[in-house]
């Protein structure tokens, strides 16, 4: 029976229920008992591991990883391995990939770390995203990340597997601003596809995860093989809140999106009018500019395909001074100051606080699935707070 994604999300890992239990049950085991019948007994060596579906040590393959890898798969359309967190995941993909260069832009500031690594084990070479494609050789990878950690600015996926391609180079995108029911990178031509599942697919800021998907079935048994040696598996018990986290994806995913959409709609009207009304001018006073893909009008002839549900959880305020980045935070009622995204609550983090490479004036903001007028509320009520605040002590 042809499901959608959303049905999926909630039986794609029936065949792996068991148990007589509705929600799985937490198997924490390192090790498994082997067959009881000694004719059924196969050596590791003899067996594919890969196809079935007993399991022998954690570091190899664990009921709720397993679980939860069977629903990704259908979820990001390519079959899917978890590690134990994004960077995980990433430096897995390198260590397989080995690529002599790799054009990658801005954005996380930890995955320009793997690839320090990487540059110090194997001599990699680092080239701008904007590269020329004649730099790029086969083998090569371009790491694109869309939309990009903090800016939520999104990039054409198929602009750039159509360079990488042109010259029989691998295009890896890092999709965590993007996930599934928002943006489907295989769609555009992206050879595997990697998420901070740290973020939206967790959802609930309780679990380290890291996933890699590729339609490519070499690349996934080589993966898969070498996982088993790198050790960087994902825990049991995050396996398991991932599959409880997984089930609600996509209602948490639209909302939050929705949630942000208008929120910087109301923040890019109020900039941009000739109004007078108080609101404008509190904003105007404080806000000097937004980021988010909602705004890239000029992109929306692709835009708008490669991101038909929305444009993502995450945007980006510039204040206008970094002391007003600084203080706004601490302000703020619904929106903890806090790193990282995708969880059902607000998150706004003067970014300074963990990268040092963005402006000091950028706030990012990470939009959860609460009401989104009490949202909007809270922030005026912080932007009012912190006029009033600079007004005493004299700044402009
Ligand atoms: C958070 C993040 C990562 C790293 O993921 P971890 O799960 O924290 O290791 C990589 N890429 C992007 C775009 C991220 O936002």
């Amino acid at each position: 029976m042809e499901v959608s994604q959303r049905t999926q999300a909630i039986h794609a890992d029936d065949a792996l229920n068991t148990a007589r239990d509705v929600a799985p049950p937490l198997h924490v085991s390192t090790t498994f008992r082997y067959a009881d019948d000694p004719k059924d007994l196969v050596p590791a060596a003899d067996a594919h591991i890969s196809t079935t579906e007993t399991h022998i040590y954690s570091r190899l393959t664990t009921p709720t990883t397993t679980r939860l890898e069977r629903i990704l798969a259908p979820l990001l359309k390519a079959p899917s391995l978890t590690y134990a967190s994004g960077l995980a995941a990433l430096h897995a993909a390198y260590v397989y990939l080995n690529p002599d260069r790799v054009s990658i832009g801005d954005g996380y500031h930890g995955s320009h770390g793997v690839l320090e690594i990487q540059r110090k084990l194997c001599g990699t070479t680092i080239l701008p995203l904007h590269c020329s494609a004649p730099d790029l050789h086969p083998g090569d990878v371009i790491h694109l990340e869309t939309p990009l950690n903090p800016t939520g600015e999104a990039y054409n996926i198929r602009e750039f597997a159509e360079k990488a391609h042109s010259r029989g180079a691998v295009l890896l995108v890092d999709s965590t601003f993007g996930p599934p029911g928002l943006q489907d990178p295989f769609e555009w031509g992206a050879d595997i596809v990697m998420h901070s599942g740290t973020k939206y697919l967790g959802g609930h800021s309780d679990m380290l995860c890291g996933v890699l998907a590729t339609n490519n079935e070499g690349w996934l048994a080589g993966l898969k093989q070498e996982r088993e040696f790198l050790g960087s598996v994902m825990g049991s018990m995050e396996g398991w809140l991932g599959v409880r986290s997984l089930r609600t994806l996509e209602l948490r995913v639209k909302t939050q999106s929705e949630n942000a959409s208008k929120l910087v709609q109301w923040l890019d009207i109020c900039k941009n009018t000739d109004s007078e009304d108080e609101e404008a001018q509190l904003v105007k006073s404080i806000v000097e500019r937004i980021q988010h893909a909602s705004l890239q009008h000029q992109d929306m002839p692709w835009l708008k395909q490669q991101m038909p549900n929305g444009f993502g959880p995450v945007f980006v305020i510039w204040a206008k001074t970094e002391g007003m980045a600084r203080q706004l935070p601490s302000l703020l009622s619904l929106f903890h100051h806090a790193t990282s995204l995708g969880g059902v609550e607000s998150l706004i983090e003067w970014r300074s606080m963990s990268d040092r490479t963005v402006d000091s004036r950028v706030l990012r903001v990470s939009v959860g699935v609460e009401d989104w007028e009490d949202l909007k509320a809270d922030l005026t009520r912080a932007f009012k707070g912190l006029l009033s605040t600079q007004n005493a002590s004299g700044c402009p």
